[in-house]
């Protein structure tokens, strides 16, 4: 699309959910408007390294020799001015990125914010990506100047929040690539126009940004940052506030880190890692655009936060590494075909590791960072053969038998003798789950049950298959050998199965019921109940073989009813039922629940003597 500097003004509208969110930003965050000098900062910032990064590839676009965020506060226009000579932005991307909504949505960051307390609102904004719009806490006009890198056109972005009307794009004149935004400051926001104020703002919130800021004080621009890189500092000289100071910058985090992991690695590839294990679950943990917050840096040059250092099962890990061993013009394919990159991930995902061992002593705390992270953990069970064995041995689950987590050491040291296996079951909710006949029999027996409750629990299970020699098996799918020692009701079994064809596999007696009548059996070898669930509601994975109906033998329905086996329309009315309560005993809706209703209610009054 081709950019004409003759274009006149466009007014262009706000979807409709960029103004409710503008609304949003501008309300609940009303008593943390600080940290719009915050993002502000932060988006020069990334467009300063854009651009230094962009010039590895084309020297045209270098960037000019003292590339300074510049923080201009004019105190008889009540304006503030932060400029940068980062990447620009061109007409569209003007308005792609400040008049929409990329990321996440509107609705979700509403829903959010709607959840947050007040103290974690601000780390919401930056988490949606939505920082820009902070602007507008302060202001009432903003301006944005910008022309991009390689170009030699210029555009301003402009617009009125109290006009209502959008925004507009006009022509614009900027003497060299970058941005200047400018705010014209609310009446009430005027301590933004002090160079004080300002400046223990950006010690606060941006003093890790390593390209030089400066705040314009008598016509002087004056620095205002340290621009050091904290994890080049020796351990001993940092102090914890640094630490959570500089957490807190990298990730748009407000908690506390879980764990603080400082090294320097020395040998085959050298470089300094500073790593952080947040202390509550990013919203958007599972979203699958979700950006990292690990960065890596070249002899403290910042190159790129998409380096993939870790995998995905450790993608809450933030932090930042910097090495020696690469150029520091690397190029984007270097990056993925470099060794180096290879062994600092090996090196990295020890490391963390290692420490996720040695915390995991301390239970409770453990289980904190379980309750955060466990979920994306158990993808590495899945997915991760090389530290399967590992991660199981840290895996911690709800279980029938004890309160709070278990290990799975912890469960074997409990196991009866006797027991042969470490018994599970999936499903969607802890109180369905401790209800779930499944559990009856190996309760009776005293054996413990883990439950799983998370969507990856249907997957990795089959895929651990043993740990310490103990074979991990679904309640879901019957032992058909432990049922001996029960009353024969063959004539019933088999007039059952006949009444239900082909919607069963099979309809047994099973000693494995104490209290309920009946409940569904999964094949021993193919998938479990749970996981053919989920590959169901997906519409992967073809027809599912149809599950085995159990009957408990001892239950008084089933024993009253196999004394009426030879009424065909008894039974077959019957099985329609029984088949329909193992369904909604495993959270599934009757195969037809308008019958099952008038079926149920009709034996409902038949019991009450009314039918
Ligand atoms: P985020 O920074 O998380 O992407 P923001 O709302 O802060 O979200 O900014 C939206 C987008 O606007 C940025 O991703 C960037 O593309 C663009 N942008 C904002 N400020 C600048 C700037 N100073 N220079 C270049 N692009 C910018
Ligand atoms: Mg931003």
């Amino acid at each position: 699309m081709s950019t004409t500097a003759e274009a006149p003004a466009e007014t262009h509208e706000f979807g409709a959910e960029t103004g409710r969110l503008l609304d949003l930003v501008v309300h609940a965050l009303y008593s943390e408007r600080d940290i719009f000098l915050r993002e502000l900062v932060a988006n020069a910032a990334d467009a300063t390294d854009r651009r230094r990064f962009a010039a590895l590839t084309d020297p045209a676009l270098a960037l000019p020799e003292k590339a300074a965020i510049r923080i201009v506060p004019d105190k008889s226009a009540r304006s503030l001015l932060i400029a940068d000579a980062g990447m620009g932005m061109d007409r569209e991307e003007m308005i792609a990125h400040l008049g929409t909504i990329a990321r996440s949505g509107t609705r979700a960051f509403g829903a959010a914010l709607a959840d947050a307390k007040p103290e974690e609102r601000p780390n919401l904004i930056g988490q949606f990506g939505v920082g820009f719009y902070s602007a507008f806490m302060v202001a009432d006009l903003v301006e944005v100047t910008s022309r991009k890198a390689g170009s030699e056109h210029a555009f301003t972005w402009s617009c009125d929040i109290a006009s209502g009307q959008g925004f507009i794009i006009r022509p614009a004149e900027r003497a060299e690539p970058g941005t200047d935004v400018l705010l014209h400051l609310k009446p009430d926001a005027e301590t933004y126009l002090d160079p004080a104020a300002l400046e223990a703002i950006v010690r606060k919130w941006a003093d890790h940004i390593t390209w030089p800021i400066t705040i314009a004080r008598d016509g002087k621009d004056l620095p205002a940052n340290e621009g050091t890189a904290l994890w080049r500092r020796p351990r001993a000289e940092i102090s914890e506030a640094d630490y959570h100071g500089f957490y807190r910058h990298l990730g748009h985090m407000f908690d506390t880190p879980w764990a603080t992991l400082h090294w320097r690695a020395e040998g085959m590839t050298e470089f300094t890692a500073l790593l952080f294990i947040p202390g509550t679950r990013p919203f958007d943990l599972f979203e699958q655009d979700r950006s990292s917050h690990l960065r890596l840096h070249v002899r403290r040059m910042f190159i790129t936060d998409k380096a993939e250092l870790l995998p995905s099962w450790l993608r809450f890990v933030a932090g930042v590494v910097d090495t020696e061993d690469l150029p520091l013009n690397v190029s984007r394919e270097m990056l993925q075909s470099t060794p180096v990159l290879g062994r600092i991930r090996k090196a990295l995902i020890g490391r963390v590791l290692a420490e996720l061992r040695t915390k995991a002593k301390e239970a409770a705390d453990f289980d904190k960072f379980w309750e955060n992270f466990g979920a994306a953990l158990k993808e590495g069970l899945w997915e991760d053969t090389e530290h399967r064995t590992e991660l199981a041995s840290l895996l911690r689950a709800p279980s029938s038998a004890v309160e709070g987590l278990t290990s799975l050491a912890a469960y074997i040291d409990r196991m009866k003798p006797g027991q042969e296996v470490i018994h599970y079951l999936v499903g969607e909710d802890l109180v369905a789950l401790r209800a779930s006949p499944q559990l009856e029999g190996l309760r009776a027996k005293g054996e413990e049950v883990l439950l799983l409750t998370d969507p990856i629990d249907a997957f990795w299970p089959e895929r651990l298959a043993s740990f310490e020699g103990k074979r991990l098996v679904s309640a879901s799918q019957a032992d058909v050998a432990a049922t001996t020692d029960l009353p024969d009701i063959s004539v019933l079994t088999a007039a059952l199965k006949s009444a239900l064809g082909d919607a069963v596999a099979e309809v047994r007696a099973t000693g494995r019921l104490t209290d309920s009548a009946v409940v569904l059996a999964a094949g021993a070898l193919g998938p479990d109940l749970a996981m053919q669930r989920l590959m169901r509601r997906s519409g992967r994975g073809g027809p599912m073989p149809p599950p085995a109906l159990e009957v408990n033998p001892k239950h008084p329905a089933i024993a009253a009813l196999a004394a009426k086996a030879s009424d065909a329309v008894l039974v077959g009315r019957a099985a329609t039922v029984l088949l329909d309560l193992a369904r909604v005993a495993e959270g599934e809706m009757p195969r037809d629940p308008a019958g099952f209703a008038r079926e149920v209610t009709a034996l409902l009054a038949g019991s009450l003597g009314s039918g």
